[in-house]
């Protein structure tokens, strides 16, 4: 929590001028984002290798403070195996008591009260919880500590392997050491500065993941439709007045919702079956960046701009 997870110096740029053209620039940090940093939105500041925004330790988790995340993960797993086991024996011994009573020795009598077994039966699920829970992001983590990937590095792998490219140009992740390598940097042998020289593997380019990053990012520019909002919504992470479907079936994320009025225009990016994320055209909030978020795709239609998209639609509702 306290160590954090290591940020960009507000205004940074490469020493080198010509390699901005690689990066992307971060327009509230007024800086450069230096390969594998991302900007959060909650710290209001680049973080150095970003994974994710912990709201349990209220911090970034990033470059400094990755191992000791991972390290909280197993010891919080590691903990609730301990006080499941010792609280499942209790429960055993307090159901089995006339049995212990009659052939079993004094010391492993247990009695619970009628509080002392709620409190019990409680603590025993909040621990297994716990087990599963901690346990499956621990998983996932190590996963990605093996291939030297953050959560947001998974994202962009994924999307360069899917995304089509012309031949010969073949996506390598540049980070990739091998296991045992990566494992190391992430726990005892942090490396480089954490902003420019991260160790790569042979042949790759310093900006290969922001190149990618980049190209990524113009891909999405040009999928973006134009969506004019019909209906009021006001930001509500249930909106009960729009449909119990749509209430029921929410964006799995804990992103933004934007409040819309009748008239607003909004860039979509990304399609759910009954919601859209997107940004709202030409509006800024008060710390003057975009606002995107999720909203609800029964308050918004599509617009149509060529004359025979608007003709057909028009044929359609007639
Ligand atoms: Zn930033
Ligand atoms: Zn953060």
């Amino acid at each position: 929590m306290f160590i954090g997870p290591g940020y960009v110096p507000f205004g940074w740029h490469p020493e080198n001028i010509e390699e901005c053209r690689y990066l992307q620039y971060c327009t509230l940090c007024k800086g450069y984002k230096p390969p594998r940093a991302h900007h959060c939105r909650k710290c209001k500041r680049c973080v150095m290798k970003m994974d994710h925004h912990c709201p349990w330790i209220n911090n970034c988790c990033g470059h400094f403070n990755h191992a000791k995340f991972a390290l909280f993960l197993i010891s919080a797993v590691c903990g609730c195996i301990l006080s499941s086991t010792l609280l499942f024996i209790g429960l055993y011994r307090a159901f089995r008591i006339n049995w212990y009573f009659l052939y079993g020795e004094q010391q492993y009598i247990v009695y619970l009260t009628v509080y002392q077994l709620a409190f019990t039966v409680f603590s025993f699920g909040l621990a297994l919880g716990v087990i599963v829970a901690v346990g499956g992001l621990f998983y996932v983590q190590m996963k990605q500590i093996i291939r030297n990937e953050t959560s947001i590095e998974d994202w962009i792998v994924v999307k360069a392997y899917s995304r089509p490219r012309p031949e010969n140009d073949v996506f390598i992740y540049p980070y990739n050491l091998g296991w045992w390598q990566n494992i190391k940097q992430v726990f005892w042998e942090p490396q480089g500065n954490g902003m420019t020289d991260w160790p790569l593997v042979d042949g790759c380019h310093p900006y290969t993941i922001t190149i990618e990053q980049l190209i990524q990012k113009e891909d999405k520019k040009a999928r973006k439709r134009q969506y004019t909002i019909v209906k009021n919504y006001n930001g509500s992470w249930f909106p009960i007045s729009v449909g119990l479907r749509t209430c029921l079936t929410p964006p799995c994320s804990d992103e933004y919702r934007i409040p819309l009025s009748v008239g607003d225009k909004v860039f979509v990016t990304r399609w759910r079956t009954r919601w859209l994320y997107g940004e709202l055209c030409s509006k800024l909030n008060e710390s003057g960046c975009d606002i995107k978020g999720w909203f609800p795709r029964c308050c918004a239609v599509e617009f149509t701009t060529t004359e025979e998209e608007v003709t057909s639609a028009a044929k359609k509702l007639s």
